[in-house]
This record gives C-alpha cells, sequence and structure tokens, in this order.
C-alpha cells in the first residue's frame, strides 16, 4: 500500500508520523472515510466540507483542501481497487508531552485499501453507553474513537456487526460508524442531528433522496418497527435482520429496498452529490 505522509507518496513500511504526533498521544485530530469506485471517490466535497467542520469545532487549522484532493488523486491512482476505503486522516501534529497542541503543524495522512461490498442485510446490537448531545465532540468526526472501539467489539461477540447507542436522554442515537432509520407504517425516520448523532453523509443523501423524516425516537422503537436499516459511507443502506433478540425479515422490507435501489441509482448518477 502506498499512503500520503506530510506532503508525499511513501510505502506504507517507510510511511511515518512522529510518535509525539498529538493524535496519538491525545486523540487530537479528525477524520473522513470515503468510498472509491473504480478510483472515484464518492460525495468528496460534502467529506471535505464535513472535514473543514471538524477541523474548526476541534480548533485545528483549516485543513488545506486542494493538498488533499491532490492527495487523494494521488493515492488512489498508486492504490488501483475495485472498491475502496480511503481515509483521510488530520491530526495536531508534533507536540511535546504536556503541551496543549502540535508545534509543528498539523499532520495530514491519506490511504486507501480494498474493501469487499457489504451484505445486504446485518445484525446489531443496543449497548447501555449514551451518546452525548452536548459535548464539545458532538457532531465532530474525531479520531477519538476508542469508546466505538469497545461497542463494536461487544457487537462482534454477539454475531453483529453494529452496536445502536441510545443519547443521555435515553432516546435512538446512532451507530458506531453509521446511522440508523426506522420504517414506521410504511415511512421512514431517522433521529434529528440534535440526538447527538454524526450528520452522517450517507444519511443526508438518503434523507433527500427518499423523503425520510427526523423525528427524536425512543430506543423502544426498535421492538416496534416494521424495518431498520443503516446508513454509512461503506454499508451505503444495509437492512437490518436482528436487532439484540429481535429477528426482522432475512431479507430488505419492501420500503428499505426501495431506499436501497433509489440510493444505488442517484449515487451512481451523480459521484459528488
Ligand atoms: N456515525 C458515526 C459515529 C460514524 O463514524 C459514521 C461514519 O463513519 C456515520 C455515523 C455515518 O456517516 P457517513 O454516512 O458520512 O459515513
Amino acid at each position: 500500500m502506498r499512503i500520503w505522509v506530510n506532503g508525499g507518496l511513501r510505502d506504507a513500511d517507510d510511511a511515518r508520523l512522529s510518535v509525539l504526533d498529538h493524535g496519538l498521544t491525545v486523540g487530537d485530530g479528525i477524520f473522513e472515510t470515503v468510498r472509491t469506485t473504480e478510483g472515484r471517490p464518492f460525495a468528496l466535497t460534502r467529506h471535505l466540507d464535513r472535514l473543514t467542520r471538524s477541523a474548526r469545532g476541534l480548533g485545528l487549522p483549516d485543513p488545506d483542501l486542494d493538498e488533499i484532493r491532490r492527495a487523494v488523486t494521488t493515492v488512489v491512482d498508486a492504490n488501483p481497487v475495485p472498491l475502496g476505503r480511503l481515509r483521510i486522516t488530520y491530526t495536531g501534529g508534533l507536540s511535546p508531552l504536556g503541551s496543549d497542541r502540535g508545534t509543528a503543524g498539523p499532520s495530514l495522512v491519506v490511504a486507501l485499501d480494498g474493501v469487499s461490498r457489504r451484505p445486504d442485510t446485518t445484525a446489531v446490537i443496543t449497548v447501555p453507553w449514551t451518546r452525548n448531545e452536548r459535548g464539545a465532540l458532538t457532531g465532530l468526526k474525531t479520531t477519538s474513537y476508542a469508546e466505538n472501539v469497545v461497542a463494536l467489539a461487544r457487537a462482534r461477540e454477539r454475531g453483529a456487526s453494529e452496536a445502536l447507542f441510545p443519547n443521555t436522554a435515553g432516546r435512538l442515537c446512532e451507530g458506531t460508524g453509521s446511522n440508523v432509520f426506522v420504517v414506521l407504517d410504511g415511512r421512514i425516520h431517522t433521529p434529528p442531528v440534535a440526538s447527538g448523532c454524526l450528520a452522517g453523509i450517507t444519511r443526508a443523501l438518503a434523507v433527500e433522496w427518499t423523503g425520510a423524516e427526523e423525528s427524536d425516537l425512543p430506543m423502544e422503537v426498535l421492538a416496534e418497527a416494521d424495518e431498520i436499516f443503516l446508513t454509512s459511507t461503506l454499508r451505503d443502506i444495509q437492512a437490518v435482520h436482528r436487532v439484540d433478540d429481535r429477528e426482522l425479515a432475512p431479507e430488505p422490507g419492501p420500503v428499505t429496498a426501495k431506499a436501497m435501489r433509489i440510493f444505488d441509482e442517484r449515487a451512481g448518477n451523480d459521484l459528488d452529490p
């Protein structure tokens, strides 16, 4: 794998950041995961907008988007894969222990690996831990992801691929790396951004393209919904066939299947919607 690190392309074995990078020592960093299909990134402009919002939220300097676009093109060309997970990481940079911020400017890493297409359906669990809808980091896509790692490990132990969190008010919020949608009486609903979830790019497109409503939802909705689905950059729209001990239909339900078709068609026609 060839990786872009601070201004140049390197072999993965030779790609280096300081061990005192603030992203490593305190998780002071942000990232984006972008899907590439046959070397073409999907929704890159929206991802770069969110990266800038995350940088501002964390107090990092605005990322140089021209440089990132150059890095993306270089990395995509150097790593040809049919379906790719492109990861843009931007951190506080070298920062002597105990200092509040990097002293040598931020670090930029752009890497890409090949992935396989996700199955159409998946199992999820709910976890008792909460998303904080009023935190300093709420809505920012930071590299402080350790809580998601713990929740995902719990999901894997139970044969699931995702863990859904309530927020501190006990309302449905999001997954470790996805947004959640439910179908009630034929209508699609998803928690609002005010629930504390990330403003997912796939979520926004799904809302726009399917007319889904943003609704404040209790966790119990997962026991009643006719259909449930997840959205994320790498899942696109993925139906849920089991939530905790509740089995739903083994195949995507009619509303979810229609949403998947609409998404595939629109996303296939416009790479930067
Ligand atoms: N929620 C969290 C916490 C995430 O990390 C992600 C994506 O990585 C999402 C939701 C889905 O966002 P997107 O559709 O932009 O990938």
